[in-house]
C-alpha cells in the first residue's frame, strides 16, 4: 500500500492498465528535456508563478520530467504529490487556497516549510483517455484561477501530451530504425560472406572453367579412343558371342522367376537334344522331361538364394528325339545379379562326361569280372614297384606266399621267400623282360613260413614311363604246386608204365624167341611151359593195357555205367578163377549171400578183382581172402580183406589217389599205382562209398558201398 497524506483514495480504478500505458511511453527517470523544460517555463511565465512541473504518476512516486522553480528535485512521493490528486480528474485540479483544503490538512508540501498554498494541474491525456501525469503550477500564496486560465493550462498540458506523444513516435521511429539498422549490419555481413562466398565460388569456378578446358581437350582426344574401342568392344562382343555358341561346352542363360531361356548355344541344344525353339519359353516347358529329376528345384533355389550350385557327375534323363536317355554332367549353376544384389538370371555351364562315365562303369565291369577270374583262378595279382621294390599285391597274392593279408610283402620278401637256387633266375627273368619288353614268366619253388614247399607261376608285363624307363611290372602269381606234383608223378609214372610194360614184352619176347627154335620140335617138353609163359606175360599186358584204357577213359570223363539188378555172391563166385585155380590162397565167401545191387556188374567185379589181386600180391603168405557181404538199411558193404602185414596208417589217406605206390620195406611189387584209383573213380561214379582198415601186422580190409537205390 502507498503512503496516502490526503486522506481519500488516490488510486483509480484502471490504475494498472493507466502504469502500462504509462510505460509505453518510456518517459519516467528519463533525463530532462528542453522542449518540456520549455512548456513548463512557459507556464510559470503566463500564470507568473514560481513553480511548473510536468510530472508523470508512476505507481508510488510522482516523476518530474521538468522542473522549473523546484531546484533539483526529480521525484516526490505519489501519496504526498498534488498531482496524484489532479490525474483523479479528466478536468484541471484547483487549490486557490491549500489551507482550505480539507484533504491537504496533513499534506507535508502544505502544512510543511515548503507553505504550498495554490495548485493548479492539468492531466495529461493520452490519445486513448489514460490519464499519466500532469502540468501544474503551484504557488506559495493562496490566488484566485478563473475558468480562461484553466483554457490556457489545459492547453499547455495537452501540447506537452502531443509532446510525449511525438516523443513516443520519434522513439519507435528510432527503435525501428535501431533494428532496421541492425538488420541492416547483419545483411551486411551476410552479404559480405555471401560476396566472399561469391568470389570462392568464383575462383573454383575459374578453377574449375580450366580443368573442364583440359578436360574438354582430353574429351576430344578420348573421342577417338572411344571408337577405336567401341569397335573393338563390338569386335570382342561379337567373338564372344561367337565363342559361346561354338564352344565346346554347353552354356545357357535362363532369366527371371520362370528361368526363361535367354541364351542357349550349340552344345547345350545339343546335349538337350532341342533346337532354337526352346529359346523364350521357360525351360520347364522346354523340357518336359525334367520333371521329377532335381534340376528345377535345383535352378528355383539358385534363384531364391543367390547361391552359385555346382553339379558333380550328375545323373539327368533327357529326351533326345523321343528317346529318353541316361547321361551324366559336370555343371554349374550360377547367379546373375543386379545392382541391388538380386538374382535376375542364372547362367547354366555343363559339361557332358556320360563317354566317360560309361567308360568307367564298363571298366569297373570288367574289373569286377577280372577280380571274379582271379579269384577262380586263385589267380593273385601284383604291381611291382621297379625303382623302390614296392609291391601292391591282392590277398589272394600273399595268399599264394602263404602269407596273411596284412603281411609286409616287398620285394625283398619275396627274395627271402624264394628257395635260393630259384632268386638269380628270377632276378634274370625280370630283367630280359624289361629289356625286350617282353612279358615275364617265370616259375619257382618258395618256402612258406609254415615250412611247406610250393610252385609259384608269375607273370608279368613291365610298364614305362615317358622316357622309356621301365616303372613297374603288372601281372598275376599262381600256385601250381598241384600242377607241378602231377607232372612230377606223370613223369614218374610213364617210367614206371614203361618199365612194366617192358617186363611182360620181354618175358613173352623171350618166350616167343625159344618156342620159334623149338618149332621142329614140337614135342619138346619146354614148349607147354613157354606157352603158359607167353599166356601169362600176355595176361599181365592186358591187365596194364586195360588199366591205362581205363585211366584214359576216366580222365577224359568217358566211363560210362551199364547198370543191372544182380546178387552181389553171385558175382563173387564167379571171379577169379585164376586164382582159385593156382590155389594158393582160398577165397571165402561170408555174410549176406541174398544181397542184390543195381549196379555196373562189369565194373564192380574190376573193383573186386583188383582188391582180390592186391590182396594176393602184397600178402602172398595170406592163405585165405575172405570176401564178406553186409547188406546195410540203405547199402551193401563187401569187404575184400586179407591178413597180411597191413598197412601204416599214415599212408592210408593216399592208397586211392592217382600213381599212389607205397614203399614195402624194400620188396618189390609190380604195379602202376592205378588199381585203387580207378576202383575209387567206379565206386564214386555209382554213388557209393570206398575205404580200407588196416592196421600193420594185422592185414588189411578193402570196402566199398553201393547204396539200395
Ligand atoms: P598197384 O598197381 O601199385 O598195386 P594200387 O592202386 O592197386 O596200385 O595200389 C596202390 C598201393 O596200395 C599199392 O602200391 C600198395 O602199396 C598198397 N596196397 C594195395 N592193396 C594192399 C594190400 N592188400 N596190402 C598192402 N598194401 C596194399
Amino acid at each position: 500500500m502507498i503512503e496516502n497524506t490526503f486522506g481519500i483514495n488516490i488510486v483509480p480504478e484502471n490504475d494498472k492498465e493507466r502504469l502500462e500505458v504509462l510505460k509505453r511511453y518510456k518517459i519516467t527517470n528519463t533525463p530532462s528535456e528542453d522542449s518540456f523544460d520549455g512548456i513548463a517555463r512557459l507556464a510559470t511565465q503566463i500564470f507568473n508563478v514560481p513553480i511548473s512541473l510536468l510530472s508523470l504518476v508512476d505507481a508510488e512516486s510522482v516523476f518530474f520530467k521538468a522542473n522549473i522553480g523546484m531546484g533539483t528535485a526529480k521525484e516526490a512521493n505519489r501519496g504526498k504529490s498534488l498531482c496524484a490528486l489532479a490525474i483523479l480528474d479528466h478536468e484541471v485540479t484547483v487549490f486557490e487556497d491549500a489551507l482550505k483544503e480539507p484533504c491537504l490538512m496533513s499534506n507535508p508540501n502544505v502544512m510543511g516549510d515548503f507553505g504550498l498554498r495554490f495548485y493548479a494541474g492539468a492531466p495529461l491525456i493520452t490519445h486513448d483517455g489514460f490519464l499519466i501525469g500532469t502540468l501544474c503550477i503551484i504557488d506559495k500564496k493562496a490566488r484566485e484561477f478563473s475558468p480562461s486560465d484553466r483554457k490556457i493550462l489545459e492547453g499547455l498540458a495537452a501540447t506537452a501530451m502531443e509532446q510525449i506523444e511525438l516523443r513516443r513516435s520519434s522513439l519507435d521511429t528510432i527503435d525501428e530504425l535501431q533494428k532496421a539498422n541492425l538488420l541492416l549490419t547483419n545483411t551486411e555481413l551476410d552479404l559480405k560472406a555471401a560476396i566472399e562466398e561469391l568470389a570462392a565460388i568464383n575462383e573454383e569456378m575459374e578453377a574449375t572453367n580450366e580443368e573442364l578446358h583440359t578436360a574438354n581437350e582430353n574429351v576430344s582426344k578420348s573421342y577417338d579412343l572411344t571408337v577405336t574401342l567401341n569397335k573393338n568392344l563390338q569386335t570382342s562382343e561379337l567373338r564372344l558371342k561367337s565363342f559361346i555358341s561354338k564352344a565346346p561346352i554347353a552354356f545357357g542363360i535362363l532369366t527371371g522367376e520362370n528361368l526363361t531361356i535367354e541364351v542357349a548355344n550349340d552344345m547345350i541344344l545339343k546335349v538337350w537334344g532341342k533346337d532354337k525353339t526352346v529359346l523364350g519359353k521357360p525351360i520347364e516347358e522346354a523340357l518336359p522331361e525334367l520333371k521329377g529329376q532335381p534340376y528345377i528345384p535345383i535352378l528355383q533355389n539358385v534363384f531364391k538364394t543367390g547361391i552359385t550350385y555346382i553339379g558333380d557327375t550328375a545323373h539327368v534323363k533327357l529326351d533326345l528325339e523321343g528317346d529318353i536317355k541316361d547321361s551324366y554332367f559336370d555343371f554349374i549353376y550360377e547367379p546373375l545379379k543386379n545392382d541391388e544384389g538380386n538374382t535376375i538370371a542364372i547362367i547354366v555351364i555343363a559339361n557332358e562326361v556320360t563317354d566317360r562315365i560309361i567308360k568307367k562303369q564298363e571298366l569297373e565291369i570288367l574289373n569286377r569280372q577280372m577280380e571274379i577270374a582271379l579269384h577262380a583262378g586263385q589267380l593273385g595279382s601284383y604291381n611291382l614297384n621297379l625303382s623302390t621294390g614296392k609291391i601292391n599285391s591282392s590277398e589272394q597274392c600273399k595268399a599264394n606266399y602263404g602269407l596273411e593279408h596284412d603281411s609286409k610283402f616287398d620285394f625283398d620278401d619275396l627274395m627271402k621267400i624264394i628257395v635260393p637256387e630259384y632268386r638269380d633266375a628270377l632276378k634274370e627273368k625280370i630283367n630280359q623282360s624289361i629289356e625286350n619288353g617282353t612279358a615275364l614268366h617265370a616259375e619257382y619253388l618258395v618256402k612258406w613260413p609254415d615250412e611247406s614247399l610250393h610252385w609259384i607261376n608269375a607273370a608279368g608285363l613291365p610298364n614305362y614311363d615317358e622316357n622309356g624307363n621301365a616303372t613297374h611290372i603288372i601281372g598275376v602269381t599262381v600256385d601250381i604246386t598241384k600242377r607241378k606234383n602231377y607232372e612230377t608223378q606223370k613223369d614218374d609214372f610213364l617210367s614206371i608204365a614203361s618199365h612194366e610194360l617192358k617186363t611182360p614184352i620181354t618175358s613173352l619176347k623171350a618166350s616167343i624167341q625159344l618156342l620159334n627154335r623149338l618149332k621142329d620140335k614140337p614135342t619138346h617138353e619146354m614148349i607147354p611151359k613157354l606157352i603158359d609163359q607167353s599166356a601169362k606175360s600176355l595176361d599181365k599186358l592186358s591187365t596194364l593195357v586195360d588199366e591205362l584204357l581205363n585211366l584214359n577213359r576216366l580222365s577224359g570223363g568217358n566211363l560210362e555205367l551199364t547198370k543191372e539188378v544182380f546178387t552181389v555172391s553171385e558175382m563173387l563166385n564167379a571171379c577169379c578163377d585164376d586164382i582159385r585155380i593156382a590155389g594158393k590162397h582160398r577165397l571165402v565167401l561170408k555174410g549176406d549171400l541174398e544181397a542184390t545191387i543195381f549196379a555196373d556188374l562189369q565194373r564192380i567185379d574190376q573193383v573186386v578183382v583188383n582188391f582180390v589181386n592186391n590182396a594176393v600180391k602184397y600178402a602172398p603168405l595170406s592163405e585165405e581172402i575172405h570176401l564178406i557181404i553186409e547188406k546195410m538199411e540203405d547199402r551193401v558193404k563187401v569187404s575184400v580183406k586179407d591178413f597180411g602185414e597191413g598197412i601204416d596208417h599214415n599212408i592210408q589217406p593216399f592208397l586211392f589217389d592217382r600213381y599212389f605206390r607205397a614203399n614195402h620195406n624194400g620188396k618189390k611189387y609190380s604195379g602202376l599205382g592205378l588199381g585203387l584209383y580207378i576202383s575209387s573213380e567206379i565206386i564214386k561214379r555209382h554213388g557209393g562209398e570206398i575205404g580200407v582198415q588196416s592196421a600193420v601186422g594185422e592185414g588189411s580190409s578193402f570196402w566199398f558201398t553201393i547204396p539200395l537205390n
